[in-house]
């Protein structure tokens, strides 16, 4: 009889690690059984392609002889190789697999259709036949190797820039005969392993795992596969003994997060999805019960379009339930720079393209990997009829740990989602012991819920799940000690939560702030320019489509010539929306990128300005057959509130002799007129087209701006405003007028330090370059005040348009010019910066120090507003040093407050009454060259009494982001002007009797019929009663959502609106 040694648990766990090494051991262990046989392939050939060229394409090529041990390059090519494979007569009957390793990604090619993706780091071996039959020796195989990695072509750490330098050489090449015994045992020995080595000392399920797989390691003779059986059962013995009811619950979902550009560009995501996809669709014939979640319509439609024969099994396996479409968005955006209507728009493409192919809608938003989540997405994913949101990013942050894996989100107007976060806090799981014992521990809402959802499968670069993930949660499915596992849906899950106890769980209001990646907000700020201008492009294009569309409706009485120019405005929302993916909004991206992105932005510019042309004629042609070769000026409002204020003209546009040129006040102040063009003080409803001349405000003499220069001071006064500034351009003292008192309210500057001073600090974070900042910047403030040229006025002054100009050295390598600009009647001192900037790790910000007592500080968020702390009391305060902002902030005490606009900027600070607005960072990786030239931006200062409401900040900063239009159009027949009908052509589309309620947006409806769709949206946070004027009349009226779902029908166009609420009416 044996003697029985005492078991020492580190030992026994090492034998069974060493059992299946693939480093130690690899001549006798059982690893080395797992391909018992190998042999050469009959023949390699190659033909190389510079870009991502088809199959068929390809084999018009010539195919040369290579071999293994040959480099391929360079980055970003393509190369095809053909593959002749004799199988042995000898290995009849059995699997065979093709091992294929070219250190980088590569697709599988069979009978010209794509079969299953490889990559050097994660699948090197494709499945040639499961059951090799004799008359089936001989194969051809084509595989498009793809010089990148999964990661890209970094080097050393995945976010250093590209290395372009770099080739891919061949290494592995080969058939071999695949053991699915000894791969079954391996799974087995390593299960047991981490169970044994995972669970505490204290668990005797530990120990009984370590037993068994000791037990088994006796049991195996790695050449004498009659043994392997016996030690199969003993392991299934251990893996059969089930938990109890109570045990927690993991619902597995297979996912591969696919990053739509990040370390490579838009064009290799698209192979990307073929790689990753098909090698889920083989995985799903094989196993019925796997389920993949898979978000992102854009990566569908890229497949469709390209990949016939997967999208093909795709829509095979939407219909059986495993391939699941999930999120409901266009792409995975940024969480915190698009608009409110760009973030409905990727609800209404994604669910849509959704919609149209597989006849489902997702129940679901999801965005596992984005930098922190706005305070208004519940209720933007409400108004898009989604009630349940996804997501694990908040386990980056640094300071503090969110409390909850499980909760209510409440948003700004009190809509309210379930909310999810993955308490393994990763997208991709292996199926590992340790990551469902970290999902149970690491579970913050246990007693309130009892499942978490665990997603599992390679992400980032793709890929998606493997094999022997599926296999281990097989095995652990229901195995006492660990969570019971189940192969799911993200609806299954959800539902279980919702029947589980939901009244238990608890409630998160505001936003879900990522204390990590706060650098997103400034970085690639030229990205951040044009999105903001496209976001409002396309919002004015789609309303003077709109226009034009029922101007010619209502002269042709119902039938139109002019067709709305939907599929052309769909392409352009949809390159938006692309754009606004999570690493490529947010900057993150490798420098190709950008390219792609930057031509995008440039075709929504060119095609929006032409579709405004078109619709801007029709508009008026519509009025009259008649054609006048005379044109005149007109203005144009997309605004939905009237405006005043000030336009620059050309001498040509000019609607009556220049103005009298009255010399403006000053020592400095020599210029008497205008050089080329001339400003006009100009008035114009919402929403409208008007000819300039009935704009023009007859006496402007008071509103005109007059200057005052003495010693370092420059004083500027409008009959709103009086700014002081220094030299250097600094504001030294701002007033705002009180036209009720007649007073000069209290002083909004802090008298000690300026405002309108630029600060450089250092910036080098630790680890993640584009996306960070770190809270230790704060630290390195320093002042930039050394003058090129001191403050002096610009020629371009005139009494209705003052501009200062100052410019300043940064560094020896970066500098400033600035025009400071007071116009008449302006309630804002505006500055047009231009920087040149060649800066290392450096940030630049601009500081407003305020006299504003106030314990928050108020930001412009998608379509409302979100008050965060003007203090760093607490951890979860201070964290938030830097925070995301759309076109203003606000300062404000009772009665008075200061804020700050911008027409092209996302990052803020606020602490103690100093607002910030930051402006450029340096980061050098991954695009060492990101931000690096020349940058245009505009900010402006606008102190006011009352609140920022009551003030029209608001509408302020509308009107700073979408100057008014001058274009020139036939003039006017008179009858047009006031027809019979009333719906004279100069006057308003639509008017509200409430600035508390702005329309979000007009457009014709998504299902091409004469309907209008216009949002509208409470800004002021307080509910009110609305009504909407218009001069259309209307047959019906209905209430709609964001996806343009019909709710219920009303008679009237008065609404009683909530808090924050967005309601559409087509
Ligand atoms: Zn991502």
């Amino acid at each position: 009889m044996d003697h029985v040694p005492f078991k020492h648990k580190r030992t026994t766990l090492e034998r069974a690690e060493k059992f299946i090494s693939p480093h130690y051991f690899t001549d006798i262990n059982l690893r080395s059984r797992l391909y018992r046989e190998r042999g050469a392939l009959t023949s390699i050939k190659h033909f190389a392609v510079q870009d991502r060229v088809s199959l068929n394409k390809a084999l018009q090529g010539h195919f040369k002889k290579t071999c293994i041990g040959e480099a391929f390059g360079p980055v970003w090519s393509t190369h095809w190789f053909e593959l002749e494979v004799t199988i042995p007569a000898s290995w009849q009957g059995q699997e065979v697999h093709l091992l294929w390793d070219s250190g980088s990604e590569a697709l599988v090619w069979v009978q010209g259709q794509p079969v299953q993706g490889l990559n050097s780091d994660s699948r090197t071996s494709y499945p040639l036949t499961r059951k090799v039959e004799a008359s089936k020796l001989h194969h051809i195989v084509h595989i498009e190797m793809a010089c990148n990695h999964l990661f890209g072509i970094g080097n050393l750490a995945l976010v250093k820039p590209e290395d372009d330098q770099r080739t891919f050489t061949l290494k592995q090449a080969e058939i071999a005969l695949f053991d699915r015994d000894v791969y079954n045992l391996i799974l087995d020995v390593e299960t047991l392993h981490d169970i044994a080595k995972e669970l505490p000392d204290c668990n005797q399920r530990s120990y009984q795992a370590l037993y068994t797989v000791n037990e088994m390691i006796n049991q195996i003779e790695v050449q004498d596969r009659s043994t392997y059986k016996r030690a199969q059962e003993i392991a299934q013995e251990f893996f059969q003994q089930t938990n109890g009811e109570s045990q927690h619950t993991v619902y597995a979902m297979g996912h591969a997060h696919i990053d739509t550009a990040w370390l490579w560009p838009y064009d290799e995501t698209k192979r990307k999805c073929a790689r990753s996809w098909s090698c889920t669709l083989r995985l799903m014939e094989k196993y019925p019960d796997f389920t993949f979640v898979c978000s992102q319509a854009q990566q569908y439609a890229w497949v469709k379009q390209l990949y016939p024969s997967i999208w093909e099994d795709i829509c095979k396996f939407v219909r059986t339930g495993q391939f699941v479409p999930v999120g409901g968005t266009w792409v995975e955006m940024d969480g915190n720079i698009p608009n409110g209507e760009a973030c409905i728009r990727q609800f209404l493409y994604g669910q849509n393209f959704f919609q149209k192919e597989f006849g489902v809608k997702c129940k679901e938003f999801w965005l596992p990997d984005t930098f922190g989540y706005s305070a208004q997405f519940p209720q933007i994913m409400r108004h898009c009829g989604v009630s349940r949101f996804l997501t694990q990013k908040l386990s980056w942050s640094l300071v503090n740990k969110f409390p909850h894996h499980t909760f209510y989100w409440e948003g700004i107007d009190g809509s309210v989602v379930l909310t999810h976060f993955p308490p393994g806090d990763s997208y991709e799981m292996k199926g590992k012991v340790q990551e469902l014992l970290k999902t149970i521990h690491n579970f913050k809402d246990k007693g309130r819920s009892n499942c978490s959802a665990f997603l599992f499968g390679y992400g980032d670069g793709g890929h998606g799940p493997r094999e022997d993930m599926l296999g281990r949660l097989e095995r652990l499915k229901d195995c006492d000690g660990l969570p019971k596992i189940k192969l799911a849906s993200s609806d299954a899950f959800f539902s279980n939560i919702e029947a589980e106890r939901p009244n238990r769980l608890c409630r998160w209001r505001g936003e879900l702030y990522l204390e990590l990646h706060n650098g997103t907000y400034t970085t690639w700020a030229k990205v951040k320019k044009y999105n903001r201008q496209c976001e409002i492009l396309l919002q004015e294009t789609e309303l003077l489509c709109t226009m034009a569309w029922v101007q010619r409706s209502m002269q042709k009485s119902g039938s139109t010539d002019y067709h709305y120019p939907k599929a052309k405005l769909d392409a352009l929302w949809k390159l938006l929306l692309l754009n606004q993916f999570h690493d490529v909004l947010p900057g993150s991206s490798i420098n190709m990128v950008f390219h792609d992105a930057i031509n995008f932005y440039k075709e929504i510019v060119s095609s929006c300005a032409s579709l405004i042309n078109t619709a801007l004629r029709i508009y008026h042609g519509a009025c009259t057959e008649r054609h006048s070769p005379d044109l005149e000026p007109f203005l144009v409002n997309t605004q939905p509130f009237a405006r005043r204020e000030v336009i620059k003209l050309s001498h040509l546009d000019s609607p009556r002799p220049s103005p009298k040129r009255r010399k403006l006040a000053g020592a400095d102040a020599s210029l008497e007129e205008d050089n080329d063009a001339t400003h006009v003080e100009v008035q114009i409803p919402s929403y409208c087209v008007k000819p300039l001349s009935e704009c023009t405000i007859p006496d402007q003499s008071k509103s005109q701006v007059t200057i005052e220069r003495e010693d370092d001071q420059t004083v500027l006064t409008n009959d709103k405003l009086k700014v002081t500034m220094d030299s250097l351009g600094r504001v030294t003292s701002l007033l705002c007028y009180d036209a009720v008192t007649n007073r000069w309210s209290q002083e909004a500057i802090d008298s000690v330090h300026p405002a309108n001073q630029f600060l450089l600090y250092d910036d080098v974070p630790l680890y993640w370059d584009a996306w960070d900042v770190m809270d230790y910047h704060l630290e390195t403030r320093k002042p930039i005040v050394t003058p090129i040229q001191r403050l002096r006025v610009d020629e371009d002054s005139n009494p209705t348009h003052v501009s200062l100009e100052v410019s300043l050295q940064i560094s020896d390598k970066s500098y400033l010019q600035q025009k400071i600009i007071l116009e008449a009647g302006s309630p804002f001192v505006r500055f047009d910066t231009e920087i040149t900037w060649h800066e290392n790790r450096k940030f630049l910000k601009v500081e407003f120090p305020t006299t504003i007592h106030a314990t928050e500080c108020t930001y412009d968020i998608q379509s409302g507003f979100l008050r965060r702390p003007n203090h760093f009391n607490t951890s979860w305060d201070s964290a938030r040093f830097e925070v995301c902002g759309h076109k203003w902030a606000d300062l404000s005490e009772h009665g008075f407050g200061v804020s700050v606009l911008n027409n092209c900027k996302y990052g803020y600070s606020a602490v103690d009454g100093i607002l910030r607005l930051s402006l450029l960072r340096s980061p050098k990786s991954p695009d060492f060259k990101a931000d690096m030239g020349v940058h245009t931006f505009s900010y402006a200062v606008m102190p006011h009494n009352g609140s920022f409401q009551e003030a029209g900040v608001i509408q302020a900063a509308n009107s700073f982001n979408c100057p008014l239009r001058v274009v020139d159009l036939p003039p006017l027949p008179t009858d047009l002007i006031e027809p019979k009908e009333g719906a004279g052509i100069n006057k308003s589309l639509f008017e509200i009797n409430t600035s508390q309620v702005l329309v979000q947006t007009v457009k014709m409806a998504e299902d091409g019929s004469p309907t209008i769709i216009v949002r509208l949206n409470e800004t002021f946070g307080g509910s009110v009663v609305a009504t909407l004027t218009s001069k259309l009349k209307f047959t019906d009226v209905h209430v709609c959502d964001g996806l343009e779902d019909l709710h219920n029908e009303d008679k009237e166009l008065e609404w009683h609106i909530r808090p924050h609420y967005s309601k559409g009416t087509p």
